[in-house]
């Protein structure tokens, strides 16, 4: 039975499409799996019996040959999303005891297809943070050991940690999860998975818990690029109740797998050869450049010269945001309410004890940063700022260049405590590849590229034009046939 974990999201759907095996069985696997595990703490509602039900109804419709795209892949949801009838904390005190009475509509395009949902993943508390230590359930332990360091607990990365670590422990399929300055891609490269961060506005965000509702977008988190294509389809398109999004046909991802990327022109950014960057990073960088050499494509020299300023003004604009976007937690409407002598003390009370120290610092940053007196110093210029790494971009793509390669992290993951408890910015340092994509609204994926020195796995970048996933994929596809195979880890944790 725990054979069926180990396939691939593509593989699972063909044996059950020739009913080699069946949603239940599939379904029951993973199941065992979630329940095995949970000491990595990956999950923070389990819903077996509903994924149970599911199962049963994926099997109905593949006899009678009514079938969806995912009928009958058990996948985990980001505990940001969402679920109707499924408690949804976003990781939160003060969502405690929320269970929405609607759909994420991403989750729903899911449902629609046919998949099966095991729970709802982990992640840092409002998705903000690296590491999945801010989570108001407790840390996500990565099913990835350093080596020689047993009792090291390592990090899977955040904000979508869960989801990274789930995937990467074959509790789940894919999973699904969102991005505001690095979150699926940094915990994909943690975990030596695959995570696309799409386009903005190729997702819809509606039922999304608001973190910075300009950089907010959803992907997939999965064990090869072919699985992210398959489930990005089914998670993207044009949502009436999300005005970002897109009204674009959604192409087959699946198709753009091993297609030729002969000619194409790969950019690789001065600016992100960071002072004091890694030998190991470097190297891994120069393979990859390497890899897509070899498989035809062409490289050439870029300059994105906005680069150093991209995260300083992202911290100024994802708290702005978050600390608008927070506002409706104010006792009355969700969740948590601590008793007050009055209106204002009840907000306050609820409030401090409702968010935890992160979200809390985000909040007066953002808070401050949109205050009469600072707005055109921080937050208007920082609105500035972000035009202009935009159109780096944009120059570099009208002089021909198809995608973008870096790393996607400037280290490997590291252990529980060992980043940002002295200073919040050295954990802010994880996301200085990633926030850029973010702050242009570009796609981007991370692809593995190999395990470093420590054991740890190391990934690759790829940023593309707007609305261009497919030559993403293609391009991820290559790198993920040439880089060197790893074994995803052995259950220790059982
Ligand atoms: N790590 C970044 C932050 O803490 C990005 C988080 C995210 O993408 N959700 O804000």
């Amino acid at each position: 039975m725990s054979d069926l974990t180990h396939l691939t999201l593509a593989d699972a759907r063909d044996a059950l499409k020739s009913k080699k095996v069946s949603a239940v069985e599939l379904t029951k696997a993973h199941i065992s799996a979630m329940e095995n595990a949970r000491g990595l703490n990956c999950f923070i509602t389990e819903t077996p019996d509903l994924a149970l039900k599911q199962a049963e109804a994926s099997d109905a419709r593949l006899a009678s040959g009514e079938a969806g795209p995912l009928e009958g892949l058990p996948l985990g949801i980001k505990d940001l999303y969402c679920s109707k009838g499924v408690r949804t904390t976003a990781a939160s005190r003060i969502l405690d005891d929320f269970t929405p009475t609607y759909e994420s509509t991403v989750s729903a395009n899911l449902l629609r297809d046919g998949a099966v949902t095991l729970g709802k993943l982990n992640l840092d508390e409002f998705a903000m943070g690296s590491s999945n230590e801010t989570s108001a359930f407790g840390p996500v332990v990565s099913p990835w050991k350093r080596k020689g360091d047993p009792g090291a607990k390592i990090v899977p990365g955040g904000s979508s940690g869960g989801s990274s670590a789930a995937v990467a422990a074959h509790l789940c399929l894919g999973a699904t999860a969102t991005d505001t300055g690095g979150s699926i891609r940094q915990p994909a490269a943690f975990t030596g998975t695959v995570g696309i961060k799409p386009t903005y506005g190729r997702c819809s965000r509606w039922g999304i818990v608001a973190f910075a509702s300009s950089l907010d977008q959803a992907g997939p988190i999965t064990r090869t690029v072919r699985d992210a294509a398959i489930m990005l389809r089914s998670m993207a398109g044009h949502d009436l109740k999300d005005t970002t999004s897109v009204d674009a046909p959604v192409p087959d991802y699946e198709a753009a797998i091993g297609a030729s990327v002969k000619g194409r022109r790969i950019g690789v950014p001065k600016e992100y050869r960071l002072d004091g960057m890694s030998a190991e990073i470097a190297a891994l960088w120069e393979e990859g450049v390497q890899w897509l050499k070899d498989a035809g494509a062409e490289i050439v020299e870029i300059s994105l010269p906005h680069t150093k300023y991209a995260l300083p003004t992202y911290y100024i604009i994802a708290p702005a945001e978050a600390s608008s976007n927070l506002a409706r937690y104010d006792g009355v409407r969700y969740g948590l309410r601590m008793p007050g002598r009055d209106i204002v003390d009840m907000y306050e009370k609820t409030r401090a004890e409702g968010f935890g120290a992160e979200v809390r610092r985000r909040i007066m940053i953002g808070t401050y940063v949109l205050s009469a007196g600072y707005y055109d110093a921080y937050y208007v210029r920082a609105q500035k700022v972000r035009s202009l790494i935009k159109r780096d971009f944009d120059e570099a793509f009208a002089a021909g260049v198809d995608a973008v390669l870096t790393p996607a992290t400037p280290s490997t993951a590291f252990a529980q405590g060992e980043q940002g408890a002295t200073d919040p910015v050295e954990m802010y340092l994880n996301d200085v590849f990633t926030v850029t994509v973010n702050m242009a609204g570009l796609p981007g994926i991370s692809v593995p590229g190999g395990l470093a020195a420590n054991g740890l796995p190391l990934g690759l970048q790829l940023i593309g034009r707007p609305f261009d996933e497919e030559t993403l994929f293609s391009l991820a596809h290559a790198v993920e046939q040439a880089a060197p195979k790893f074994d995803f880890p052995e259950p220790w944790w059982r």
